[in-house]
C-alpha cells in the first residue's frame, strides 16, 4: 500500500496526471493479463501521451475563440458553387498549413464562408495545430490596444505563434487608415510563417476602396495571394432559405 501511495505521489510530482488517473486500471489489467514489465511501462507512458495530446487539443479548441463549432459533415455542398466536396476533403489533411498556404473565401452573405473557415480551423486544431479566429473588427481592436492592454497583447502574441489565423468578415465595415497600417504589418509579419484564412463579402478588386490606400492594399493582397487558394462562392443565402422554410 505504501508503494502504491508513493508511486501515485511521484506521478503527481512529475505531473504525469494522465498516468496517475489511470494507474489503478492499468495495474489491474497488467495483473490479470500477466503482461510483461516492458508492456506495462509502455502502456503507462502511452496513456500519459494520449492524455496530453487530448488536453492540448481541448486547450487549443478553447484558445482558438471559434464563435461556434462547425464541421464539414454538416456542410451542404449542393447549395453553392465555387467549392467542391472532394476539394475540401483533400484540404482537410492540412498540408496547406504546413506549407503556410492561405485560403481565401469570397462571396455574398449567408452562403457558408464563416462555416467553412471554422470547419477548416477545427480540423487543424484536431490535427494538433494552434489556430486563432478573429472577426476583422475585433482584430483591429486588438491591434490598436495591444500596446496598452495586457489581454490584447497576449492575444496578438498567440496569433503570431499560431500555425493558422482566421480573419473573418473583411469588408462589412470600413477600415481606418491606422487600422489598415496595423493590419498590413500583421499580415507582413505572418507572411510565409503562418497560414491565413480570410473571408470577405467584397471581391479583392474593391479592397483598395475599403482600405483607403491603393499601394498598401496591393502590397497586402500580394502577400495574401502569393501562396493561396481562392474560392469565389455563389448561391442563395442559407439564412434566407431557412427563414423561408420556417414561414
Ligand atoms: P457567411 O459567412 O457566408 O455569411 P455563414 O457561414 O455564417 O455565412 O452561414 C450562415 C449560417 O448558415 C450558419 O449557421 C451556417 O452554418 C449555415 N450555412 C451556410 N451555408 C451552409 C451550407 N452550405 N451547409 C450547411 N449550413 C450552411
Ligand atoms: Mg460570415
Amino acid at each position: 500500500m505504501k508503494a502504491y501511495e508513493q508511486t501515485l505521489s511521484y506521478l503527481r510530482i512529475l505531473k504525469l496526471k494522465g498516468a496517475a488517473d489511470r494507474i489503478d486500471e492499468l495495474i489491474t489489467d497488467a495483473e490479470r493479463q500477466k503482461i510483461s514489465y516492458m508492456t506495462f511501462l509502455n502502456s503507462l507512458l502511452s496513456t500519459e501521451i494520449t492524455y496530453r495530446i487530448t488536453r492540448r487539443v481541448q486547450r487549443n479548441m478553447v484558445g482558438a475563440h471559434f464563435p461556434s463549432v462547425k464541421t464539414m459533415e454538416t456542410f451542404d455542398f449542393g447549395r453553392i458553387s465555387g467549392i467542391g466536396k472532394s476539394e475540401v476533403v483533400n484540404l482537410l489533411d492540412c498540408h496547406w498549413v504546413d506549407n503556410q498556404e492561405n485560403l481565401l473565401f469570397f462571396g455574398p452573405p449567408g452562403i457558408g464562408k464563416t462555416h467553412l473557415a471554422i470547419a477548416f480551423g477545427v480540423a487543424a486544431v484536431e490535427k494538433g495545430y494552434k489556430v486563432c479566429f478573429e472577426r476583422v473588427t475585433n482584430l483591429m481592436k486588438l491591434l490598436k490596444t495591444s500596446e496598452i492592454q495586457k489581454t490584447a497583447e497576449y492575444r496578438i502574441r498567440r496569433i503570431m505563434k499560431s500555425s493558422l489565423m482566421i480573419i473573418d468578415e473583411i469588408g462589412y465595415t470600413p477600415i481606418e487608415k491606422r487600422e489598415a497600417n496595423l493590419f498590413f504589418n500583421l499580415v507582413s509579419e505572418m507572411y510565409e510563417q503562418t497560414s491565413i484564412i480570410v473571408t470577405s463579402n467584397k471581391s479583392f478588386e474593391t479592397w483598395a476602396e475599403m482600405m483607403g490606400d491603393d499601394v498598401m492594399t496591393t502590397a497586402l493582397l500580394d502577400r495574401l495571394l502569393h501562396h493561396a487558394r481562392v474560392f469565389t462562392l455563389d448561391g442563395e443565402s442559407y439564412r434566407i432559405q431557412h427563414q423561408r422554410k420556417e414561414e
